[in-house]
């Protein structure tokens, strides 16, 4: 029955004069998103973005929810377009309804555009007209209800075609990734980091991920893993480069140098170091972690202000006041969940301190760290980092 889909979009609507630019970035990200399907006719008339069907007409639904997971995209209909004529409008209506009362509904209403002014009747008009005509055909197997309808069929007249739609399958909004510069993504193979890097990417954020691990004494299957997550994350945000950091050396050295407390703190100024580093080799505007206020002892405010001082790029945490259970709800849907609760060790649980500090000063911190050589630290851990990048 149905033979395209109606890509509605949001925010990037208000855009002015830039909003040629986004949409043209939807249309390619709705068509990159869709690559692994088939190859669509995904283009922009009116203001609107239409995916043509073709040959997936049958698994319509399995395109529309790939469809919905583009950043930008507030939801998509299921539509049935045909050539220019009135009266085929009103049959495309009927037949679309007479799904609907097959799927149980008890109530509808007409909503129609009229974009094409050659047609004598106004919208108003087009609705009652063709509510009468629907109303004439299917009796009482369904009512009228202007109010609070189930089903809304939304009949349109344009310039060079009819279409009629009912449902629509909500989309993640946000923005179409590439529209708003790039991040640097500190992931970890834990739960929170890839959620935040998604979190972000839905503003229009292109992401890049650095991970760092302390191989050989975390595994192959740790960083396995990670790679797993950036390859999921590169479905949203359409290519992911990850940068693997090998820290054990640096670990080594604040464990012999530094207070044991202390380790998991000036490990992660380390690791902020470094990704603001690679960052700005990578023309990154900004940092981004999965910290959320109070979750673990290095993200007490204290902690959180000790980590925040070795960096000046900006650093986005948009988890900061979300609890763990909301967290994992948006993980299940990105479909992120399953992977990140693979049990293997990190980097910092290997060498974490049996009591760390809870309320880390800055200056006493900055102090044990002035005995280490930092600039050569940071510079050897990156002159040995690995790099591969994910595409979707
Ligand atoms: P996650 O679930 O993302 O691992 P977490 O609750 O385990 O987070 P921490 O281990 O304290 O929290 O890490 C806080 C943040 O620091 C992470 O969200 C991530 O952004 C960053 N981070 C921690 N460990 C690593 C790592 N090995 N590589 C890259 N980033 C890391
Ligand atoms: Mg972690």
């Amino acid at each position: 029955m149905y033979n395209i889909a109606i890509v509605k979009y949001g925010e990037i609507g208000v855009k002015g004069k830039n909003r040629y630019i986004f949409e043209n970035k939807l249309i390619k990200n709705v068509k990159n998103m869709l690559a692994p399907i088939g190859k669509f006719n995904v283009y922009k008339e009116y203001g609107r973005i239409y995916v043509d069907l073709g040959e997936y007409a049958e698994d319509y639904e399995e395109v529309l929810e790939e469809i919905k997971k583009v950043f930008g995209v507030v939801g998509v209909c299921p539509g049935i377009r045909a050539e220019k004529d009135y009266d085929k409008l009103k049959q495309l209506a009927l037949q679309l309804l007479e799904e609907k009362i097959e799927e149980g509904s008890e109530s509808f209403k007409v909503t129609s555009r009229r974009g094409d002014k050659s047609l004598e009747l106004t919208s108003q008009e087009m609705s009652k007209d063709i509510a009468g005509f629907l109303v004439y055909n299917v009796k009482d197997r369904i009512k009228v209800d202007v109010r609070n309808p189930e089903t809304t069929i939304h009949c349109e007249y344009r310039q060079n075609h009819v279409m009629v739609y009912s449902d629509t399958v909500p989309g993640y909004g946000g923005l179409p990734v590439g529209t708003n510069g790039r991040a640097m993504s500190l992931l970890s193979g834990g739960i929170d980091s890839p959620v935040a890097s998604w979190m972000v990417a839905k503003r229009g954020v292109e992401i890049e991920a650095i991970h760092f691990h302390s191989y050989p004494f975390t595994s192959e299957k740790s960083q396995e893993k990670v790679r797993d997550l950036a390859q999921i994350l590169a479905k949203y945000c359409g290519k992911v480069r990850l940068h693997k950091v090998n820290i054990l050396e640096i670990q080594k050295a604040i464990g012999v140098s530094c207070k044991e407390e202390e380790m998991t703190i000036i490990s992660r100024r380390f690791m902020m170091k470094i990704a603001q580093r690679v960052g700005e080799m990578r023309f990154c505007d900004a940092l981004v972690t999965g910290e959320s206020i109070g979750q673990v002892a290095s993200q007490t405010i204290q902690g959180l202000t000790c980590t925040n001082a070795s960096v000046s790029l900006p650093v986005f945490r948009p988890l900061i006041a979300m609890d763990k259970s909301e967290i994992i709800k948006i993980a299940q849907k990105i479909g992120t969940f399953e992977t990140s609760v693979i049990p293997e060790e990190d980097c910092c649980t290997v060498f974490s301190p049996k009591s760390p500090v809870t309320k880390p000063k800055l200056d006493r911190i900055e102090k044990s760290e002035s005995s280490l050589d930092i600039e050569k630290l940071i510079q050897d851990a990156i002159d040995n980092m690995e790099v591969e990048v994910f595409e979707f």
